[in-house]
């Protein structure tokens, strides 16, 4: 099935509210072009500079997130035009951006990457860490980063009510911060899980963007 194909069958089968990113790390900028000429104009990326360099050859209204793990020394690369960032999970990620998007006048929209799977990863906070980091460091003095959201992967099993589980518990813990700490921001909307393996469940949890690659776009060329 073509990739336009796809992303028709996906888009129409999305209820109101969620949207589709379309994970093309490792996709060729013709596979991009083929998914934006269907209509598709969130993509998302996991490499500063695969990203950078597909965004100048692209047409500009695309909204490009950032999904992979953050190096500090590459935040400069992404901050003139990055639409999301997915997995920020410090408070020393934040205060970089905040510093990089200040130099080109921009408020940078981030989730806080949460990490519920059981897999071993260094990457992501637990929920405690989370609750500390939301709870005593001073995020809301930087003026140029904005927290919208969290976000999570799932367990890569097939065991799915263990997916379940761990999604229903990041809507569980998306609505105590949306109480305790957000319930002044609107911008405080985004629930970033789902993938072309478990994005059915994510979304009958409270997914708001589901970050889909393979489903669309076939296995990736690496
Ligand atoms: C690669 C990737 C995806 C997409 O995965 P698929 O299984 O190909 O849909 C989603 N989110 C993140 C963070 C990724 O790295």
């Amino acid at each position: 099935m073509s990739i336009a194909h796809k992303i028709e069958q996906l888009r129409s089968s999305l209820p109101e509210g969620v949207s589709l990113l379309a994970i093309s790390k490792f996709q060729p900028i013709e596979a991009l072009q083929e998914a934006y000429d269907a209509g598709q104009r969130m993509f998302g990326e996991n490499h500063i500079q695969e990203m950078a360099a597909k965004a100048a050859v692209l047409p500009k209204d695309i909204a490009w997130h950032f999904t992979g793990h953050v190096q500090t020394n590459k935040i400069k690369y992404m901050a003139p035009f990055v639409s999301l960032i997915h997995a920020v999970d410090s408070f020393r990620l934040l205060r970089e951006i905040d510093k990089h998007a200040a130099k080109h006048n921009r408020v940078i929209d981030c989730l806080l990457q949460i990490h519920i799977a059981q897999e071993d990863t260094k990457y992501g906070l637990t929920i405690d860490e989370c609750r500390t980091l939301l709870a005593t460091e001073p995020w809301r003095e930087l003026p140029h980063v904005r927290i919208t959201g969290l976000m999570a992967i799932g367990s890569n099993t097939d065991d799915m009510e263990q997916v379940r589980g761990e999604f229903r518990q990041m809507k569980q813990f998306f609505d105590e911060l949306k109480s305790t700490h957000f319930a002044d921001s609107d911008a405080f909307c985004q629930l970033s899980e789902g993938m072309t393996d478990d994005y059915p469940i994510a979304i009958e949890e409270g997914s708001t963007i589901v970050r889909i690659g393979s489903m669309i776009f076939g296995s990736r060329g690496y």
